[in-house]
């Protein structure tokens, strides 16, 4: 390896931080340039919606890597730095600061942006979206500071900032579009769990809700339906999916549908340029699809794979998706992809009323995914079961006292 090639890596993320780190792991002596625009260094999403939003974890916890991290391992890390373009036939990044970093390989981990809401009264005070890590310091002071919260979207932030709010004793509304809340992701059955966990909490929830607009002179006093109804609110809080930033890939001439087009190895069709994390839309091997995944997890494991393909080395991203969720009590974890009415069976082994059951996903008797609630080190025996793609019995599978290994 010619000890002076230099690697940048756009987007100072989990994805960003997890490549750095492998591509030092792995003996890469030449450059790293880290950029990111924000102010903080590299940090993970999960604990801003669960412990930092709660207050049970330390704000010191959130941080990939301790901030000497990356003098050590010789790493320059830009921070509060934009890149505006790139320049692919010199392989250059131009930086917002003015200055132009040539580059031999070069990674784009730009993450995503919350999809903003656009109906009347949508820049009042008090309507907030969480995303990054100032915006979990601003939650939790505007938390504090109100009494009733009305959340938009009810997602996987929507439920977890529920928890959180309802933890702090506030008055909780979520809004969602759907029937269920993650009807989407987790199918009818599962998604009534989470539904009727939410309503045991005192969250009142709004389903098949259409907002309109958000009533409030200065500060948001309240969230207007298309039925004429009105939720009274002193905070908004709004949690309705993500975007991919593909920008400044897509003004560098790269293939941008539906996140940035990536193989397997995460390379995009110009062999010095890859992607990894949620802006990455990648080309799943086993599972034979292309698949933009918005998760913690796979934004760790595709910085490394990728960090390992820009060496060289043959690196493919095979992973099922996996990410996990705490609300309340009921702690969970979810491997595997299921398209949204793909799944012919839901399947429960042990006791959903308890909150401690597997719930597996199948679709013509193969399992897709598993989502184990209060019953832990599953993931594997799951994983196996999903890439063994054989038929299982649904008795055998729903049955405790035979190991998931020999259903
Ligand atoms: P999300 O999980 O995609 O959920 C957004 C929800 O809002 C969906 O249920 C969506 O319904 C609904 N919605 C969309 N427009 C709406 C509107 N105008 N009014 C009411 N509801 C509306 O996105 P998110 O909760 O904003 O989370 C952002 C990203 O962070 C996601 O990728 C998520 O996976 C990730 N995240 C993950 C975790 C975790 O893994 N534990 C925790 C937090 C965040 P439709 O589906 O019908 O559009």
């Amino acid at each position: 390896m010619d000890p002076k090639q230099t690697f940048v890596i756009v987007g100072a993320s989990l994805a960003g931080a997890a490549a750095a780190q492998v591509l030092r792991e792995e003996g890469f002596d030449g450059q790293i340039v880290l950029i990111g625009s924000e102010p903080n260094r590299p940090y993970e999403r999960p604990p801003l919606s669960k412990g930092l939003l709660l207050g049970t974890a330390p704000l010191e916890d959130v941080f990939v890597h301790p901030s000497d991290w990356y003098a050590w391992n010789d790493i320059d890390l830009r921070l509060a730095t934009t890149v505006t373009s790139i320049d692919r036939a010199a392989r250059v990044v131009v930086c917002d600061d003015g200055r132009r970093v040539g580059y031999d390989r070069l990674l784009l981990t730009t993450g995503s942006e919350p999809r903003r809401l656009t109906v009347p009264g949508a820049g009042l005070d008090g309507v907030v979206y969480l995303r990054r890590l100032e915006d979990c310091e601003l939650l939790k002071i505007e938390i504090d500071r109100a009494s009733r919260v009305a959340i938009i979207g009810g997602g996987w932030i929507g439920l977890e900032v529920a928890a959180a709010a309802r933890a702090a004793g506030r008055e909780v509304a979520v809004i969602e579009t759907a029937e269920l809340p993650l009807l989407r992701v987790l199918g009818r059955e599962v998604a009534q769990i989470y539904a009727d966990l939410h309503h045991a909490h005192g969250v009142r929830l709004l389903l098949g809700a259409q907002v309109v607009g958000l009533t409030g002179d200065g500060l948001v006093t309240g969230v207007e339906l298309a039925d004429g109804s009105a939720v009274p609110a002193d905070l908004v809080v709004v949690g309705i999916g993500i975007t991919p930033v593909v920008a400044l890939a897509a003004d560098a001439g790269l293939d941008v549908t539906g996140g940035v087009l990536v193989d397997e190895h995460l390379c995009t069709a110009d062999p010095a340029v890859f992607a990894a994390g949620d802006v990455a839309n990648a080309y799943h091997p086993t599972l034979r699809r292309r698949l933009r995944v918005e998760h913690w997890e796979n934004a760790r494991r595709q910085g490394a794979i990728a960090a390992k393909a820009m060496l060289g080395q043959d690196a493919t991203f095979d992973r099922l998706p996996y990410f996990f969720s705490d609300q309340y009590d009921l702690g969970m974890e979810y491997v595997g992809y299921v398209e949204p009415g793909e799944a012919d069976q839901v399947v429960f082994r042990g006791e959903v009323r308890r909150h401690e059951f597997i719930a597996f996903w199948l679709a013509g008797g193969r399992v897709l995914a598993g989502m184990n609630v209060n019953v832990w080190d599953v993931v594997g025996d799951i994983e196996d079961l999903i890439a063994s793609a054989r038929t299982v019995d649904p008795a055998r599978l729903a049955d405790p006292s035979i190991p998931l290994a020999a259903v």
